[in-house]
């Protein structure tokens, strides 16, 4: 089996690794640093910064804990080189697992010139490569909007802020999806000033009211400005920063403006055309194995247009890897996109997975929903941040956990509780009847779980 992965990102180097595992003969083609966007330039570079910002908040915290005195000087140098040490070490293990399995890897642009052929033009030479499986997983880009025009010094992308050349006085966030208010905690925690545009008269939209309202307290009390109900359509460069303009007649005049409105895939020039692979709005449609409209053509990651995670375009390369290699018969498991668990690296985190309260009630679905907040933990209050609840929603007939939304220090690593319960269809008592270790956070799960 001559399998062809265009992209090594965490779908493509995950889909590699373990179809080279199962015996296929694996080539990846990655252009730039393998890892992908993921490691280079959006998750881990994103969640590096904001831990160093959560390490400036605990110093301020720190007088409330019987520490006084401690005080945190940011500097953007250093910043800037751990995250290029994070992303060097985590771009070597992924070159050392891929080499380990013997993946060939070449590094080029890569496109389809038939359904079963690629060219790589590589810095040397043009390879061409004939391929029984061809998996497409280039990821996507930030979507940049016509009545904006970025210049990486004022007006940003995500990825012009890893970190900026200095810390923004004033920053205008456009768009308060999971990567606006990330942006927005991470700029508040460094001290910037930060105003969020905000589209409708909540911050992430389509979560749980519950939740987005815990991080709306947060912002506010942290002096986030949220100018709610106001579509951004234009950024005027001033003299000393920006001006956004919004629909309403409003105006932010700030020191810089990041976008934070979505992402475009990466697929033009990819050949798809020559290979007789549908596009939609740019992103190649897949049925439940990833395959495209051609069988033997698999998309994964954010270039599949479906969930934007680097955990689902993992799973989903993992998935592939059997199904090109004929395994997927043998107790394969459909990958469930309702079931993925996700986080958001605010100050407190918020995660969840699964059937969430407002989807169930719209759908007239009966749920039971249990809900406990942190500030009846002990570990909470050891240390030092009560903030934030579980909240568990389970079938009420059987007791069968359906989801859960987590707010609260450490939700991120919390939520894989319920997830596992999801995934496996545990029962809340299941949760209950855990020994969890005390004092921790996981208690307040068996609580919520009651
Ligand atoms: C700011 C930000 C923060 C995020 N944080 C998280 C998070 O905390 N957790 C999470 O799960 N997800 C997060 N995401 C989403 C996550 O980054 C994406 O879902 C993930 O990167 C998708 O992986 P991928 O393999 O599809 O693509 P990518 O990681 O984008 O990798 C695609 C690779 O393909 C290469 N490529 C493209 N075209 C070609 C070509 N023609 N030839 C050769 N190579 C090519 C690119 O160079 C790239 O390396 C975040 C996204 C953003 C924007």
């Amino acid at each position: 089996m001559r399998f062809v992965i265009i992209g090594g990102g965490p779908a493509g180097h995950t889909a590699a690794t373990h179809a080279a595992r199962l015996g296929a003969e694996v080539t990846l083609v990655e252009r730039d640093l393998l890892g992908g966007a993921a490691h280079l330039l959006d998750c881990i570079p994103s969640k590096a910064m904001i831990a160093t910002g959560a390490a400036m908040a605990l110093t301020r915290r720190a007088g409330g804990m019987g520490l006084e005195h401690l005080d945190a000087v940011l500097d953007f140098q250093a910043v800037r080189a751990r995250n290029d040490a994070i992303v060097g070490r985590l771009n070597a293990s992924v070159r050392t697992l891929l080499e380990s399995q013997g993946v060939r890897l070449l590094h080029g642009t890569g496109r389809m010139k038939g359904p079963h052929q690629v060219v790589v033009d590589t810095a040397d030479e043009v390879v061409e490569l004939e391929a029984d499986a061809v998996l497409v997983a280039t990821g996507s880009r930030p979507r940049v909007p016509p009545w904006a025009e970025v210049d990486g010094v004022r007006v940003l992308t995500t990825r012009d802020a890893y970190p900026p050349p200095e810390v923004p006085e004033h920053l205008a966030v456009i768009g308060s999806g999971v990567t606006g208010v990330e942006f927005v905690h991470m700029f508040a925690s460094f001290g910037s000033r930060v105003s969020l545009v905000v589209s409708r008269q909540q911050v992430l939209p389509g979560k749980d009211p519950d939740v987005a309202a815990a991080l709306e307290a947060d912002f506010l009390a942290r002096g986030v400005t949220l100018v709610k109900g106001a579509r951004a359509e234009g950024i005027d460069r001033t003299e000393d920063g920006v001006t956004v303009r919004c629909d309403d007649g409003r105006r932010i005049a700030a020191s810089h403006a990041l976008l934070a409105i979505g992402s475009v895939p990466n697929s033009e020039g990819l050949g798809l055309d020559a290979a007789g692979v549908e596009t939609d709005r740019g992103f190649v449609p897949v049925n439940h194995h990833c395959q495209s409209n051609v069988g033997h053509v698999y998309a994964a990651g954010d270039v599949s247009g479906k969930l934007p995670l680097s955990s689902v375009a993992s799973m989903q390369g993992r998935k592939i890897a059997e199904h090109v290699m004929g395994l997927h018969t043998l107790s394969h498991r459909h990958l469930a996109y309702d079931k993925a668990a996700s986080a958001i690296f605010t100050e407190p985190e918020i995660a969840d997975v699964g059937l969430a309260e407002v989807d169930a009630f719209a759908d007239g679905r009966k749920i039971r929903v249990t809900k406990v907040p942190f500030a009846a933990s002990a570990r909470a209050l050891i240390d030092g941040d009560a903030r934030g609840f579980v909240k568990i929603v389970s079938d009420p007939a059987t007791g069968v956990v359906l989801g859960g939304s987590i707010v609260g220090r450490s939700a991120s690593e919390l939520i894989s509780v319920i997830a596992l319960a999801v995934t496996a269809g545990l029962r809340v008592t299941d949760i209950v009847e855990s020994l969890m270790v005390h004092p921790s956070l996981a208690e307040a799960l068996a609580d919520a779980a009651e």
